[in-house]
């Protein structure tokens, strides 16, 4: 409560605005590995306080035997987490108010970005014993909706879809890749998408983590599950509203997304996307950052087009959306380009204004969904 209360003032004189008027850009450090300490690496990353990070350049001396400070440089952010931040705090200062939010028909999305390594799956997703912020969320919206609504009034829809070399896969229902189609009211959705009822965190938690064992890892390095690929959790509760006209639904989209490793990305910022095209680059990460580029400049045209990830995310980036972005570091001084690029990166992404409003339309609700719902029941079974 105490980090909550302090970063209100820190929120304040921070960028200026807001959630809901710009993207909020938060850094979590993770800890040390195991085989980090154990070859030897340095901490070149420090949490100064709750919003700054110092990030440290070393040197060899010329007897190669040490390492020598070279210079340093101050980042600030809306929040930075030290090591040993617990799951829930992460949640509670990036996540919470986002899913408030929802609630009320507006759309939040929270994306984690950084290398492979860094930490971002253990953020999004992390572990039956210490879940991360997907889980958390959906927790959390499903005790507000207990707490604040008449039964039956809210239903969450939960689908899971992966971006993995330009091509779009369902998580919960793997077949064919999926189309993307602009819809008029929904805006772009992927069609034929699987759309899942689900009532407790249990259930997301099964979800989540039978989506997960489908998500594509890389052929050359097995151990390293999903390093080039977007994992991207959608979250939709709906509740009906009377209007003269009658009962219209309205609806709060989440979108929670675990981005791939950056290291691709970053090494080539500067090349276009055409001359990188077949080359083994990420083309929807290299996207994100053209559209955030662009978004900072104030461009009008945005580039959103040029990847399936850019199109997913057109609305959590330039349209009506609460966006919050945790970049994901290591310490070790073995990592410090990387961790420097996404320093960088953050940084850059604190410019990004957003706008937020209510989601009037009605919208259609699949007819399938209750043999959605049964579905997962009879999965739960199966998983027992
Ligand atoms: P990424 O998804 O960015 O490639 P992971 O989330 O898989 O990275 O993290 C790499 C390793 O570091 C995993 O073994 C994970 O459990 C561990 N790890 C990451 N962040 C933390 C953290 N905040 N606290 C403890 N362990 C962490
Ligand atoms: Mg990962």
């Amino acid at each position: 409560r105490k980090f909550a209360e302090e970063l209100e003032t820190v929120r304040e004189d921070a960028v200026g605005g807001g959630v809901g008027t710009r993207i909020m850009v938060y850094v979590r450090l993770r800890p040390m590995s195991k085989k980090e300490k154990e070859s030897g690496s340095r901490s070149c990353v420090r949490v100064v306080n709750k919003r700054d990070v110092y990030l440290t350049e070393f040197a060899l001396e010329t007897d190669y035997l040490r390492l020598k400070r070279l210079r340093g440089r101050h980042f600030a952010f809306d929040a930075a987490f030290p090591d040993n931040t617990a799951q829930q705090e992460v949640y509670n200062i990036s996540t919470a108010e986002l899913v408030e939010g929802v609630l009320q028909g507006k759309n939040g999305s929270v994306f984690c970005y950084g290398a492979t390594g860094a930490g971002k799956t253990h953020t999004m997703l992390g572990t039956v014993q210490n879940p991360g912020v997907m889980v958390l969320a959906l927790k959390d919206l499903f005790a507000k909706i207990k707490k604040h609504s008449r039964d039956g009034d809210h239903v969450v829809r939960l689908s899971y879809l992966e971006v993995y070399n330009e091509s779009v896969r369902d998580l919960l229902s793997p077949g064919r890749p999926l189309v993307l189609r602009e819809d008029s009211k929904q805006g772009i959705v992927a069609a034929g998408l699987t759309q899942y009822q689900a009532y407790t965190a249990d259930e997301v938690m099964t979800l989540l983590q039978r989506g997960n064992l489908n998500r594509t890892t890389e052929p050359t390095r097995i151990n390293e599950t999903s390093s080039r690929s977007h994992a991207i959790l959608q979250a939709i509760a709906e509740y009906k509203v009377p209007q003269e006209t009658g009962m219209v639904v309205r609806a709060g989209k989440l979108s929670l997304i675990d981005l791939a490793g950056s290291e691709r990305a970053l090494a080539t910022d500067q090349r276009t996307l055409r001359s990188v095209e077949g080359a083994s680059i990420n083309r929807s990460l290299l996207a994100l950052s053209s559209c955030i580029n662009a978004l900072c400049e104030g461009k009008k045209h945005i580039p959103f087009r040029n990847s399936k990830l850019t199109q997913l995310l057109k609305d959590s980036l330039g349209g009506s959306c609460r966006t919050a972005m945790i970049a994901n570091i290591s310490p070790s001084n073995f990592s410090f380009g990387e961790t420097q690029n996404t320093l960088h990166w953050a940084d850059r992404a604190k410019e990004i204004r957003t706008k937020v409003c209510e989601t009037q339309e009605e919208l259609s609700v699949p007819d399938s969904m209750e043999d959605k719902t049964k579905l997962l029941h009879q999965m739960q079974k199966e998983n027992q």
